[in-house]
C-alpha cells in the first residue's frame, strides 16, 4: 500500500482536455463516496484506484494550474509531487503549453506529458512529440527521460493507466524521502494553502494540501502572518474530520485572516523541515534602484494576481493591484500617477478602451503571465514602449466604394485619428477580424495623411480584409 498519496497538478494550454480529463479521472474513483456525490469545490479531489493488487489514493489539485501553481513557486512553496502536462493530439504545443513547461521545468518536479483527444482523427500524436523536442522535452518513446501517455478523456482510454503511471513515477522519485522518515505523520506540520476566501457566514476559508505532519482541530496554527486556531476540517466530500494528514486536502475554518494562496502552514511552535520550503518576504525590498515605471495592475484571480507581483521587475512601482474590473476611476489615478494599467485574463469593456484611450493611459490586457512579464521586462530595460501597444484611435466603417480593383473604406473617426501607415485592426463587436494597415487616406478629394475625431475619410488597407459596415477600426501602434 502506497502510505501517502502523491498530490498532482494537472497543467497546459486552455481548451487542451484539463478539467475533462480531470471529470474522467473522478468517474474512475473505486471509492464508494457516503454523501452521493455532494461533492463541495475545495480546490483539490482525491480518488482512489486499484494499483498493483492494492488501493493506491491520489490527490489532483484543480485550482487554476498556472496562476496557482506560480504563486506557489514564488513563495517558494512545493505543493505539486508531480505534474500532469496536457496536450491537445490535435492541436499540437500552444503557448501556455510552453508556459507550463517552463513553470514545470522551475519547479523542479517531475511530469508526465498526456496527450489528450488521442480518439480524434486528427490526432497527430508523433507531429506532437518533434514539436516538444524543441521545447527541450524528450518524451520515453523518443529516447528520453519525460514518461508521456496517450489519453482520452471522452472514451475513457487509458485514463486508469495514466494514474498507474502517476503512481509509478510517484515511487520512482519520492520512495526515498518517506524510507528515510523525513515525511511522516509525526513530522511538524507542513501545508500549503491552494485556496483561500472569505466568506460573509463563515468568515475565512482556507484549503490546504498537507505536505507533512498532521493537522488537526484546536491546533494553533500559522499561515505566513495569518494566524488561527482550527475550528474544522471540511474534506471535499463535505465530511468534518479531526485530523488530516500528509497529502489530504481539507478546507480550514478558524484562520483570523485570509491567507495568501501559497503561504505555507505551520503549527505554532514547530520547527522547518526543509521539505516544502520556507516562504520568501512577500514584499520585494527597495532594493535603492529607482523605480522607472508606476504600474496598475489587475488580474482575473487572487491567484493570477499575486503570481504576477511575485515576479515583477524590481524596478516596477505598483501603485495599485487588485482582482475584478479596471474602472474609470483607475484610467484617472493612472493618469495623475503617470502609471500604465496592465490587465491578466480581463475582458476591457470597449467603452473603458476609448476613455483609457482619451485620456492617453496605456491599458493592455494579456492571456500569458510570460508575456506580461516580458513585455514589462523590455520596458524596464529601456526599449521604451517597444512591442506595447499604444492605441492612436478608434474609427468606424460607414460605406463601402469600389476602387480600381479593390474597395475604399468609408470611415469616421470617433477617437484619437488614423493615419495613413498606420496599423490598423478591425473589430466586429469584441472580435478580431483582423490586422492590416492603412495605405492611402482621403478626405473628400483630397490626399490627406491623417483623420481626426468626428472626420470622415476614405482609406485604402492592405492587405484587404473581409470587413463589413459597422466594423470597428483601431489604429495601434
Ligand atoms: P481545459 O480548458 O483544458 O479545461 O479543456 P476542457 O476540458 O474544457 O476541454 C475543452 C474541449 O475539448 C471540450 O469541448 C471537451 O469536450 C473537449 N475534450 C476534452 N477532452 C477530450 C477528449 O479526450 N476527446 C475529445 N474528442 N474531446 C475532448
Amino acid at each position: 500500500m502506497n502510505t501517502f498519496p502523491p498530490v498532482v497538478s494537472v497543467l497546459g494550454h486552455v481548451d487542451h482536455g484539463k478539467t475533462t480529463l480531470l471529470d474522467a479521472i473522478r468517474k474512475s474513483n473505486i471509492a464508494n463516496r457516503e454523501h452521493g456525490g455532494i461533492t463541495q469545490k475545495i480546490g483539490a479531489s482525491s480518488v482512489e484506484v486499484s494499483h498493483e493488487g492494492g488501493i493506491s489514493r491520489i490527490t489532483f489539485i484543480d485550482t487554476p494550474g498556472h496562476e496557482a501553481f506560480s504563486s506557489m513557486r514564488g513563495r517558494g512553496a512545493r505543493v505539486a509531487d508531480i505534474g500532469v502536462l496536457v496536450i491537445a493530439a490535435n492541436d499540437g504545443v500552444m503557448p501556455q503549453t510552453k508556459e507550463s513547461i517552463q513553470l514545470l521545468k522551475n519547479a523542479n518536479i517531475p511530469y508526465i506529458v498526456a496527450f489528450t483527444k488521442s480518439d480524434l482523427p486528427e490526432a497527430q500524436i508523433e507531429k506532437v512529440k518533434q514539436q516538444l523536442l524543441k521545447e527541450d522535452v524528450i518524451v520515453d518513446s523518443l529516447g528520453g527521460e519525460v514518461p508521456s501517455i496517450e489519453v482520452s478523456a471522452k472514451s475513457g482510454h487509458n485514463v486508469k493507466e495514466l494514474l498507474d503511471l502517476i503512481l509509478l513515477v510517484f515511487e520512482m522519485n519520492y520512495a526515498q524521502e518517506k524510507e528515510v522518515g523525513k515525511v511522516s505523520e509525526n513530522s511538524p506540520l507542513e501545508a500549503v494553502v491552494i485556496e483561500s476566501k472569505l466568506d460573509p457566514k463563515s468568515g475565512s476559508r482556507a484549503t490546504i494540501v498537507i505536505k507533512n505532519g498532521t493537522i488537526s482541530v484546536k491546533d494553533m496554527v500559522g499561515a505566513g502572518s495569518v494566524k488561527g486556531k482550527v475550528r474544522s476540517l471540511v474534506t471535499e466530500s463535505g465530511k468534518m474530520v479531526n485530523s488530516a494528514t500528509i497529502g489530504d486536502a481539507v478546507e480550514v475554518l478558524g484562520f483570523e485572516g485570509v491567507p495568501s494562496v501559497g503561504s505555507i502552514v505551520r503549527k505554532e511552535g514547530e520547527k522547518e523541515t526543509g521539505l516544502v520550503e520556507a516562504p520568501k518576504a512577500v514584499k520585494k525590498q527597495a532594493s535603492g534602484e529607482e523605480k522607472l515605471i508606476s504600474l496598475i495592475l489587475v488580474a482575473d484571480t487572487q491567484g493570477s494576481l499575486e503570481a504576477i507581483l511575485y515576479s515583477l521587475p524590481e524596478r516596477v512601482n505598483v501603485i495599485l493591484s487588485k482582482t475584478g474590473d479596471v474602472s474609470e476611476a483607475d484610467v484617472i489615478m493612472a493618469k495623475s500617477t503617470g502609471a500604465i494599467i496592465l490587465t491578466f485574463n480581463l475582458k476591457l469593456k470597449p467603452d473603458l478602451q476609448k476613455f483609457a484611450l482619451l485620456e492617453k493611459v496605456l491599458l493592455k490586457n494579456y492571456a500569458i503571465i510570460y508575456e506580461l512579464l516580458d513585455e514589462l521586462g523590455d520596458v524596464i530595460e529601456g526599449k521604451a514602449l517597444a512591442g506595447m501597444e499604444q492605441l492612436y484611435g478608434a474609427a468606424r466603417i460607414q460605406a463601402v466604394f469600389p476602387f480600381e480593383k479593390t474597395q475604399v473604406l468609408g470611415i469616421k473617426v470617433m477617437e484619437g485619428r488614423i493615419a495613413k501607415g498606420d496599423k490598423i485592426r478591425i473589430m466586429r463587436d469584441d472580435i478580431v477580424i483582423g490586422e492590416s494597415s492603412v495605405v492611402s487616406l482621403r478626405q473628400g478629394k483630397e490626399i490627406a495623411s491623417k483623420a481626426e475625431k468626428n472626420q470622415e475619410a476614405g482609406i485604402l488597407i492592405s492587405p484587404f480584409l473581409d470587413f463589413s459596415i459597422g466594423d470597428v477600426i483601431l489604429s495601434h501602434s
